[in-house]
C-alpha cells in the first residue's frame, strides 16, 4: 500500500509559504499575453486561441467560439449552440472545456506557470521579483542568457496514441522487473557483483527505485540479458511521481551475465554490446526536467544533482567513506547535460550540483550555475572525468597515494 503524503505537493507548489498560490499566479498572469500560452500548454488547441470564430473547445459546433481575451484575461464567448451565449475569464474557460473548478484549475494553471520551479536568475519580468518565469515560449520576449526548456502538461490518465503504446511497453517492464531491494539468489549476486565492479562495495544500499530484469530484450541489437533499470520521472509532477507510476522514460543497463561468477573488472561489468545503456522516453520532450530520483525524499535537507546514476552513487559512496556527509539528500541522476540544463524542481531547498569534468559538462555546470545562483558546484579532482572515476582510482590505490592525481592514466 502506498502512502500518499499530500504535504509535500502543497510545498512545492507555494513555495514561498507566507504568499498565497493565487497573488503569485495572478502576477504571472499580469505579466504579458499570458493566458493563451497557459492555455496552450493546458491542452486548449491553438487554432481555437486566434479570436475568430471557430469549434468551441469544449462543447464542439462549427463557429460557436470565440477566443476575444480582452485586456489579457484570457476571455471568451460561446454560444454553446443554443444562443444562450456564455461568456468569461481564462477561469470560467477551463471549467467550460475541462470542468474544472476554481481550485483545480488554479492548481493546474500553477503547474504550467511553474511559479515555484523556475530558474531564479535572469528575467527581471516582475517587480516583486517572487515570479522567477521565463520559458522560451513565452510571447513577450523577456532577456535570459539562455532559455532552459519547460516541462510540458503531460494528461496521464489521457496520453496521445504513440506515447501509451510506448508507456505500455515501459509498464510492461516494469511489471516484470524486481526492485533491487526485493533481489535474492542469482539475480542478487549479478546485481550486488555489479555493483561491486562500479566500486560501490559490498554492503551498498541499492537505490529503492532501480528495478533489474533477469532477460531484458532490445531488439535492435539482438541482445537479452539481465539489465538495471532506472525509471524516469520528473519533480513537477510532485513527490509522488514515482508511486504514481508517472513515468517519463527508463534507462536500461545490460549487464555482463559473467558477474554470476564474480565480480569484473569495471570496464567490463557491463553487457559486451554496443549500446550496453539505451534511455527510452515515452514522448518527444518528455525528459524535459526529468532525472531518476535515487534516495532521499522532500524531508531531505540538500537537493543533490548530478549526470549519471554511477556519477552520483559514487559521490555518496565517497561520502560515507570518508564519513563526510553530513546533511541528508535527496539524490538525482538527471542522465544527461541537456537535462542539467533544464532542471526544474521545487526552488525550497539548496542544490549540489556534481560536476563532470568534459567540456560539456563544465558547460552544464557553469549554466546552471547562472540559472540557480545558489548552487553549490562540486568537481572531481581536474584528473578525473566524473566521480565514479574518482570513486574506482580511490580504491584502487594504497591510500598514502590517495591525495595525489588519482585519475592519471
Ligand atoms: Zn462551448
Amino acid at each position: 500500500m502506498v502512502m500518499v503524503d499530500m504535504h509535500g505537493i502543497d510545498h512545492a507548489f507555494t513555495g514561498i509559504r507566507d504568499e498565497p498560490l493565487y497573488g503569485r499566479v495572478k502576477e504571472f498572469l499580469r505579466g504579458g499575453d499570458r493566458w493563451p500560452w497557459v492555455l496552450t500548454r493546458l491542452g486548449i488547441p491553438d487554432s481555437a486561441l486566434k479570436g475568430k470564430n471557430c469549434p468551441c473547445p469544449g462543447c464542439g459546433g462549427k463557429d460557436r467560439f470565440r477566443f476575444d481575451n480582452k485586456d489579457g484575461t484570457g476571455s471568451f464567448l460561446c454560444s454553446q449552440g443554443t444562443g444562450n451565449v456564455l461568456a468569461g475569464s481564462g477561469w470560467a474557460l477551463l471549467e467550460h472545456v475541462y470542468g474544472w473548478s476554481f481550485e483545480r484549475a488554479l492548481d493546474e494553471v500553477a503547474r504550467v506557470a511553474l511559479v515555484d520551479f523556475a530558474p531564479k536568475a535572469g528575467i527581471g519580468t516582475s517587480s516583486s521579483g517572487h515570479v522567477h518565469m521565463a520559458p522560451s515560449e513565452l510571447p513577450q520576449a523577456v532577456s535570459m542568457p539562455v532559455a532552459p526548456g519547460v516541462p510540458q502538461v503531460i494528461h496521464w490518465q489521457n496520453l496521445a496514441e504513440e506515447p501509451q503504446r510506448r508507456y505500455d511497453y515501459l509498464m510492461r517492464v516494469f511489471r516484470e522487473s524486481i526492485p533491487l531491494s526485493q533481489l535474492d539468489g542469482t539475480a542478487l549476486q549479478i546485481v550486488r557483483n555489479y555493483w561491486i565492479s562500479r566500486g560501490m562495495g559490498a554492503t551498498f544500499r541499492m537505490p529503492p527505485h532501480l528495478h533489474f530484469h533477469a532477460r531484458l530484450t532490445d531488439t535492435q541489437q539482438q541482445w537479452s540479458g539481465p539489465a538495471l533499470i532506472a525509471w524516469i520521472t520528473r519533480p513537477c509532477d510532485g513527490p509522488n511521481a514515482f508511486a504514481d507510476r508517472h513515468f517519463v522514460g527508463m534507462q536500461r543497463i545490460w549487464l555482463n551475465p559473467a558477474l554470476l561468477h564474480g565480480p569484473l573488472p569495471a570496464k567490463q561489468s557491463k553487457a559486451p554490446i554496443e549500446q550496453a545503456k539505451k534511455s527510452f522516453g515515452i514522448m518527444d520532450k518528455g525528459m524535459i526536467g526529468s532525472s531518476v530520483h535515487l534516495y532521499g525524499s522532500e524531508k531531505s535537507r540538500v537537493r543533490l544533482i548530478g549526470e549519471g546514476i554511477e556519477t552520483v552513487l559514487s559521490w555518496l559512496r565517497l561520502q560515507s567513506l570518508q564519513g563526510t556527509l553530513t546533511e541528508s539528500v535527496e539524490a538525482h541522476a538527471c542522465l544527461g547535460t541537456s537535462q542539467i540544463k533544464n532542471w526544474f524542481a521545487p526552488t525550497d531547498k539548496p542544490v549540489w550540483l556534481l560536476q563532470d569534468n568534459d567540456p560539456a559538462g563544465k558547460d552544464a555546470a557553469a549554466l546552471f550555475q547562472k540559472l540557480h545562483p545558489d548552487t553549490r558546484i562540486l568537481a572531481p579532482p581536474s584528473s578525473c572525468n566524473d566521480f565514479n572515476d574518482y570513486l574506482l582510482a580511490m580504491i584502487q590505490k594504497p591510500s598514502s597515494q590517495r591525495s595525489i592525481s588519482p585519475c592519471v592514466p
